[in-house]
């Protein structure tokens, strides 16, 4: 599965994560996923919806309902 790249929209730093097709609920696009940053300044969890090549579409600085699981996003 692919490396994805982006930013925190909590902290704005750099991030990495991978994401896998069962991590999200497949029947909405964009799908959201919350997104732990693992970091120590940081450590707070977002929302990512991504399509259905699981590219990201948007962000939201928090928590948002309909995610089905959540993963762990690192500095990079
Ligand atoms: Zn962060």
């Amino acid at each position: 599965m692919p490396y994805r790249y982006n930013y925190c929209p909590i902290c704005e730093k750099k991030i990495v994560f991978m994401i896998n097709p069962e991590d999200i609920d497949d029947r909405v696009f964009p799908a959201p996923v919350h997104v732990l940053h693992e970091d120590d300044d940081c450590n707070k969890v977002s929302t990512f919806y991504v399509d259905s090549f699981l590219r990201v579409s948007y962000t939201e600085p928090e928590k948002k309902t309909g995610a089905i699981s959540q993963i762990v996003a690192t500095s990079r």
